[in-house]
C-alpha cells in the first residue's frame, strides 16, 4: 500500500519505518526540516533501540522517504497516518491544534479517496472533528471525494517500539465502516503471524477510549504501589516482599507494581489529565483517576524529601550524583521524568548536581535543565560520583544495576546512596558500608 505517515516523532518514525518494513511504500512528513534533512542524511533525532538499522534499509531501498511537503505525498496514497502530537492544554485537556490542522492540511490537498487515520492520542470524538475539518476544506475547494476516519491508538513503549510494533500485542482499530476496517486488516495483517485474533475491531469512539483508559489503568497500578510503599515505610513493612507477595496472585500479576519514583514521559501524566478532564466535560467527577495523578505530583519529589531529611533544608555545598535522567530505561525521553523535578528541588535548596545518564544528556542540557548552571555533566557514571556527597539514583538503567561498589565507596565522600528505583538489595549495601535508602523501606540500622 501507499502511506504517509504526518508527524515524524517517536510514533510517526517507528510506525512509517515498521509500515515501510513490511514492504509497503512509505513518506513520512514532518513540519520540522530540521529533522527531515537529518533523516535524509541517516541521523535518527531519537534513540530506539533497532530503530536506525531499520530505517536506512527502508530509505536505502527507497520503500521510506522522507518529506516537509505533505501537498505532494498524497496523490494516490491509500492510507494517511496522522501522529503528531497532542500536547496537554492549558486546562488539562488535550490540545488538537496539530491534529486538526494536519485533518485541514489533508482536506486542501487530497486528490484521490483517501482513509485517514487518527494515530495520536486524542479524546473521544476526535475523528469527528477532523472528519468535519476535511469535509470543510472539500467543501471550500468544490470537490467531492471519498474518505474514511479511522482511530488505530498506538500501544507502542519507547524503549522498545520497533519490537511492540513489528510483534503487537494487540492492534486496536476503531472504524465505522466495514470495508475501511477490511482495508485497515489488510495492513496489519503481516504483522499477525499466526493470524490476526489480536486485531480487535470496535467503533470509533471505543478505540479512542481504549487508549486512555489502557494509560489511565497503567499509571494506576504505579500510584497504587507507589501509595503502598509510602505506607509500608511509615508501618515498618518491606514494599519490595509485598510486592512478590501480591504478584504472585495471577488476578494480580507482576507488571507495573514496581514502586518507584513516579511516572513520567510523554503520555501517561498528559493521558491521565486528559480522561480526567473528558470526565469532567461530561459532568463526571472522577475521583479515582484524579488521585492518580495527585499520588504521582507527590511521589516524585519523595527521593528530594529523602535527601532533606538526611542533609538538611539548606543543601548549600553539597554535590548530587545523579545516575539517569530519562524518564525510565532505553529511551533519551525526558518529558515529565522524574529527574527534572528532583534536580530543580535539589538546586533550589542550593545543592550542586552532576549528572550522567546514558542517553538523555542532550535532551536535558538542550530542553529540560536548560540554563541550570549548578548541574554538570559527566562522561560515565563513575565520573558523577567523584568528591558528591551522595549518589541518587534515578532511572533504572542496566548498567546501574550492578556497578563496581566499591568505586562507588571510594569515589563518594560518604557511601551514601539513595535508590528511586530500588535496584539493589539493602542488606548488601548496609554489609558494604553504604547508608542505603530506597523506596517503601526504612533503611536497616
Ligand atoms: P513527537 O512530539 O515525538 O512527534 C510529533 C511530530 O509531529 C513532531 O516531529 C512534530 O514536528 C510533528 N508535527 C507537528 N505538527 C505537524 C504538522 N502539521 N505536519 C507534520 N508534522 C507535524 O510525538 P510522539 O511521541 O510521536 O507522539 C505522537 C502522538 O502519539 C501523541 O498523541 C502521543 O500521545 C501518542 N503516543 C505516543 C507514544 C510514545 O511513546 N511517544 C506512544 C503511544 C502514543
Amino acid at each position: 500500500m501507499k502511506i504517509t505517515v504526518i508527524g515524524t516523532g517517536y510514533v510517526g518514525l517507528v510506525s512509517g519505518t515498521c509500515f515501510a518494513e513490511m514492504g509497503n511504500k512509505v513518506t513520512c512528513i514532518d513540519v520540522d526540516s530540521n529533522k527531515i534533512e537529518k533523516l535524509e542524511n541517516g541521523i535518527i533525532p531519537i534513540y530506539e533501540p533497532g530503530l536506525e538499522v531499520m530505517v536506512k534499509r527502508n530509505y536505502d531501498r527507497k520503500t521510506l522517504i522522507f518529506s516537509t511537503k505533505l501537498s505532494d505525498h498524497l496523490d494516490a496514497c491509500d492510507i494517511a497516518f496522522i501522529a503528531v502530537g497532542t500536547p496537554m492544554g492549558d486546562d488539562g485537556s488535550a490540545d488538537l491544534k496539530y491534529v486538526l490542522q494536519v485533518a485541514k492540511e489533508i482536506g486542501q490537498n487530497m486528490t484521490t479517496p483517501l482513509i485517514i487515520v487518527d494515530k495520536s492520542t486524542v479524546p473521544v470524538g476526535t475523528a469527528d472533528k477532523v472528519r468535519a475539518a476535511i469535509n470543510e476544506e472539500l467543501e471550500k475547494r468544490k470537490v467531492n471525494i471519498d474518505f474514511d476516519v479511522v482511530s488505530n491508538p498506538e500501544f507502542l513503549k519507547e524503549g522498545d517500539a520497533i519490537n511492540d510494533f513489528m510483534k503487537p500485542d494487540r492492534v486496536v482499530i476503531g472504524a465505522d465502516k466495514d470495508e475501511t476496517a477490511e482495508k485497515m486488516r489488510a495492513l496489519y495483517s503481516p504483522f499477525f503471524r499466526s493470524g490476526s485474533a489480536r486485531l480487535i475491531i470496535m467503533d470509533v469512539k471505543s478505540a479512542e477510549m481504549t487508549k486512555y483508559v489502557a494509560n489511565a489503568m497503567l499509571a494506576t497500578k504505579i500510584s497504587f504501589m507507589n501509595e503502598v510503599a509510602n505506607i509500608c515505610e511509615l508501618v515498618g513493612a518491606d514494599v519490595n516482599d509485598v510486592r512478590i507477595g501480591i504478584g504472585s496472585d495471577s488476578r494480580i500479576g507482576y507488571s507495573f507494581i514496581y514502586p518507584g519514583s513516579g511516572y513520567g514521559g510523554s503520555c501517561f501524566p498528559k493521558d491521565v489529565k486528559a480522561l480526567h478532564r473528558t470526565a469532567a466535560e461530561n459532568g463526571y467527577e472522577a475521583l479515582l483517576i484524579g488521585a492518580v495523578e495527585a499520588v504521582n505530583d507527590t511521589q516524585k519529589l519523595v527521593m528530594a524529601k529523602k535527601v532533606v531529611k538526611r542533609f538538611g533544608e539548606d543543601l548549600t555545598g553539597k554535590t548530587f550524583a545523579i545516575w539517569g535522567l530519562s524518564f525510565k530505561p532505553d529511551t533519551d525521553d525526558m518529558r515529565e521524568a522524574p529527574a527534572i523535578y528532583i534536580i530543580k528541588e535539589l538546586v533550589s535548596r542550593g545543592a550542586k548536581i552532576k549528572a550522567y545518564d546514558p542517553k538523555a544528556m542532550h535532551e536535558a542540557q538542550e530542553f529540560y535543565l536548560k540554563g541550570i548552571n549548578e548541574v554538570s555533566y559527566c562522561n560515565s557514571k563513575y565520573e558523577a560520583i567523584v568528591d558528591a556527597d551522595a549518589m541518587i539514583l534515578l532511572t533504572d538503567w542496566k548498567e546501574f544495576r550492578i556497578p563496581d561498589f566499591e568505586e562507588l565507596k571510594t569515589q563518594l565522600k560518604q557511601p551514601i546512596v539513595f535508590d528511586g528505583r530500588n535496584q539493589y538489595n539493602d542488606k548488601m549495601m548496609m554489609k558494604n558500608g553504604f547508608e542505603y535508602f530506597q523506596i517503601g523501606k526504612q533503611p536497616l540500622k
